[in-house]
């Protein structure tokens, strides 16, 4: 299992550039058999409204650990904010 060490992340709101945290939760889990071990795909997603604009805020953060118990990659997309801590391989936990 990979989860955020911290899952408030410090966005801005591209409308109005006020900062907030978007807190990030654990959606899903997808397993798929690959040569070595199992690939693990976790997807975490976090939303808000804009307490300041109404703007609606969005991130989605895709986490592939493979084999298991390494971090191989991760991306994260946003909507409507911009991510101001940079989302890094030290930012997870691998459990
Ligand atoms: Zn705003």
């Amino acid at each position: 299992m990979i989860e955020f060490k911290n899952p408030l992340v410090r966005v801005r709101c591209l409308e109005c550039k006020e900062e907030h945290f978007i807190e990030m939760k654990h959606e899903g889990t997808e397993k798929k058999q690959r040569s070595i071990s199992f690939e693990y795909e976790y997807t975490y997603r976090g939303e808000l409204k804009c307490s300041h604009c109404g703007e609606d805020m969005k991130l989605l953060t895709t986490i592939f650990e493979y084999p298991k118990g390494d971090l191989n990659y991760h991306e994260t997309n946003n909507e409507s904010c911009l991510v101001m801590d940079e989302i890094c391989d030290d930012s997870f936990n691998v459990l």
